[in-house]
């Protein structure tokens, strides 16, 4: 199975957590060999929970999932305009 970048976003916190299946998992590291969008999107999301983790607060910013789901969208639509890229 091959996964759009919309399957990697659904899934992409719980890839960081590392809850997701395993064979989830490797489809979802393979899409991300060759998919820059969705690359740029998962280390911004893990840097963002690193410097969380770091101030020991362990609570994501205020606004953090709304900002990254407007972000989501916004290269959602662009990569809709781009989808022979797919
Ligand atoms: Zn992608």
């Amino acid at each position: 199975m091959k996964l759009n970048c919309k399957h990697v976003w659904e899934h992409i916190s719980e890839y960081i957590d590392d809850t997701v299946d395993a064979k989830l998992r490797e489809d979802i590291e393979r899409h991300l060999e060759h998919c820059e969008i969705c690359s740029a999107i998962l280390d911004s999301t893990r840097n963002i929970l690193v410097l969380t983790a770091d101030d020991r607060t362990f609570e994501l910013p205020v606004g953090y999932s709304e900002r990254l789901h407007e972000r989501l969208a916004k290269e959602m639509e662009n990569s809709e305009k781009d989808s022979t890229k797919e």
